[in-house]
Order: C-alpha cells, then structure tokens, then sequence
C-alpha cells in the first residue's frame, strides 16, 4: 500500500498543509490573549458569513452532537417534531428525538430521492410542530435536499423552528440563515470546511434564542446554549477547555474560505461535481442521487454489473486512494466518494485515473484516460 493516502470519502476529507501546520502549533493556554482573540474571530466570521443574527457557537464535539445540541435547545419532552428523512443521517434524528421523549413524525423519501417542499407543508398543516429536521446532503445518498425552497414553505409556520443538518454540505453546497429562512444550522470541522474531525459548528438565529429562553433549564448539560453562550461572547472565560488547535485549524479554513467566497466556493464544488459525475458515469457507473437532487460534495455510485466492490475498494486503496462503502440496502453495490472541501483538480485527475485502473483490474474494461479526459474537457468550459 502506498505510504501517502488520499482520503476521498465524505467526511473526513483531506487536509491541506496550511490548515495540518495549525494543528501542529505549540499549545497556548485558553486564556492566552492571543488565542482568545483568535476563537473570537473565528466565532464572528462564521457568524457574518453564513448571515446568522443570533449567536454561533463553536464547540469540540462531532456533527452527532451537534445534531443533539440542535434538538436539545429547541425543543422540551413531549414536543412533536417533525423530521424530513432523505436518509441514514436523516433517521438518526429519529433516534435522538426518541431518545429524548419526544414525538417524532417522519418524513421518508426513497434513497436517491428528496421530500418535496409541498409534502412538507402538508404535514406542518396537520399540527403545531416544535421543530423540524432537514438533512441538506445526505451522506448516504448524494441527494440535496431544497432548503431554501423549505425555508419559504417555513415561513408559513413562524411558531415551528427549522433545523438544518448541514454536516455534508456546509461551506460546499450555497446557505446562509437569513436568506433562507433557517434558525439553526450545524456542520462539523472533518466535512466541507477540510479541517480534522473534533469540531462543531451551530448557528442559532434570534427565533432559535428565543426559543431557547423559553425552556428554561433543560436537561442537558455539555450542549446548553446557556452554557456556551458567555463563551462565544466573550471565550477568555472558561466553560469546558476548548480544542485549542482545532480552533486553529478552523481560523485557517475560515480564512481560505473567506478568500474564496461563499458563491464562488458553491460554484467551484458545483462545476467539479458535475464534471466528475459526467467522467463517472462515463465508465459504467450509475448514480444515487436522481438528477434535479444531486449534491455538489459528494456522489454516491452504484457499481455496474460485475464489479466486486470489495475488490474495487482494496485495489483502490492499494493505489493510495480511500473511497467509502454503501450504507444499509446499498452495502456492496455501491461506493462512496467525496468531493468536497479544498480538494483541487489534480486531485480528481488522480482518483479517476487510479479508478480507471481499478475497472480494468476488476473485470470491467474502460479505455485508459477516458474519463479523466471528459473530466478535464468539462472543466475546461
Ligand atoms: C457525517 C454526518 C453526520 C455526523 O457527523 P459526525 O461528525 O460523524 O458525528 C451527521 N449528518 C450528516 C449529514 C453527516 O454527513
């Protein structure tokens, strides 16, 4: 196996050598001058950038936590919630939600399929929902969910809070709160922000405060808002040691960000999605996600007739390249690849080309550099 690895599935997604350089600084104490003037600027620019007017909070933990902090501070035991269910990271907020005493209705499309923005209004009709789930991008499917078509459906039903699950898709695929009417969106470091995993993300807008105020205390005690909030505002105070180096590494991603823009990183992973879907499915590969819901940050490819996936995956890695595997009906008859983050189009170049290998060396034939050419011609455009 080859000493240096790319790893292409969706989350964790490579790292690039300015954003590793952070997570090798020597330590500073939390209360160091220089790092909270650090964690602050990090916590204000996401808060600028994605349009939020309430507070954002940047906490070590995973996007699960994050997932559970947005349930958490939203809603009480008892509550209906509503989740829109794309897929596997879509249900886990079933269980979450049954973990925590509340009633869940759910919302199912079929893998490679989304819940429409009208079968949503149906159902916040029917009754009063504390809350509702939205997974932008299912990671086990490649579908994208319409959130800003979901955010005009929202504002509709001004008494339910609408969360999004932005984990495989923030900082990749386009969002912003106010312009999409959200109130609480979260990712984690490891997704499209190419940072390691540790890190979560969550922004809360001032309906989600307000909501949060009118719980009162509640059960949880590492993912309360109230807890956080007087360190977000000012983090020379001390609530849970912060992941200093992850902070960091965050700022780095953060700046890269910033410098790019927003839309044009949405445009950027956009263009190279749908030139390696075309390269993709150039060579027999079918995908996931049916076309009008495909996501920019990662494709979800069921294999064409004959391929072993077991066989594809090892003789990839042998190659050096890391791609996941299937979820659930999908084990072994598809394979997972990321392409979000701050990947460039050497790095496509490489994965299709090792692909390419592998097809032939599983007993599927493609002609050498074909795909890489149809990449490279669409990215030319
Ligand atoms: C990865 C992912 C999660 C879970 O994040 P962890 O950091 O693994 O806890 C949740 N939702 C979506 C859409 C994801 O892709």
């Amino acid at each position: 196996m080859k000493e240096k690895t790319m790893v292409m599935i969706p989350g964790p997604t490579p790292v690039v050598r300015s954003i590793q350089n952070e997570m090798g600084r020597e330590i500073q104490a939390f209360g160091d001058p220089r790092f909270v003037k650090d964690y602050k600027s990090v916590i204000d620019d996401l808060g600028e950038l994605f349009g939020c007017n309430g507070k954002t909070f940047v906490v070590a933990g995973t996007g699960t936590l994050a997932m559970e902090m947005a349930i958490s501070n939203m809603t009480k035991r008892g509550d209906d919630v509503l989740i829109v269910s794309n897929g596997f990271f879509g249900d886990r907020f079933i269980d979450i939600c049954q973990h925590k005493g509340l009633h869940a209705d759910v919302l199912s499309a079929e893998w490679g399929q989304v819940v429409s923005p009208a079968e949503i209004e149906a159902k916040l009709s029917e009754k009063k929902y504390a809350a509702i789930t939205v997974t932008h991008v299912d990671t086990a499917t490649g579908a994208v969910a319409d959130i800003k078509a979901i955010g005009e459906v929202m504002k509709k039903f001004p008494e339910t809070i609408y969360i999004v699950d932005g984990v495989a898709a923030t900082a990749g695929e386009y969002e912003n709160l106010q312009e999409m009417n959200i109130d609480v969106l979260f990712t984690a470091s490891q997704k499209a922000f190419g940072v390691c995993p540790g890190l979560l993300l969550l922004w809360a807008n001032q309906k989600a405060m307000a909501r949060r105020a009118s719980l009162g205390v509640i059960p949880e005690y590492y993912c309360d808002f109230d807890k956080w909030v007087p360190i977000m505002d000012d983090p020379s105070k001390y609530f849970a040691t912060p992941a200093i180096n992850l902070v960091w590494a965050m700022k780095e991603s953060v700046r890269l960000v910033k410098e790019e823009g927003l839309k044009a990183r949405y445009e950027r992973h956009l263009k190279n999605a749908r030139a390696m879907q075309k390269a993709l499915e150039s060579m027999g590969f079918t995908l996931l996600a049916q076309e009008g819901c495909r996501a920019v940050t990662l494709s979800n490819l069921i294999y064409p007739a004959g391929v072993d996936d077991a066989k594809f995956r090892a003789t990839l890695l042998e190659e050096g390249i890391v791609v996941a595997g299937g979820l659930a009906a999908y084990a072994g008859k598809m394979f997972r690849l990321g392409h979000m983050g701050n990947i460039d189009i050497n790095d496509e170049v490489a994965v299709l080309g090792v692909i390419e290998r592998a097809l032939n060396q599983c007993g599927h034939p493609v002609p050498y550099g074909k795909a890489v050419g149809i990449y490279l011609e669409e990215m030319a455009k």
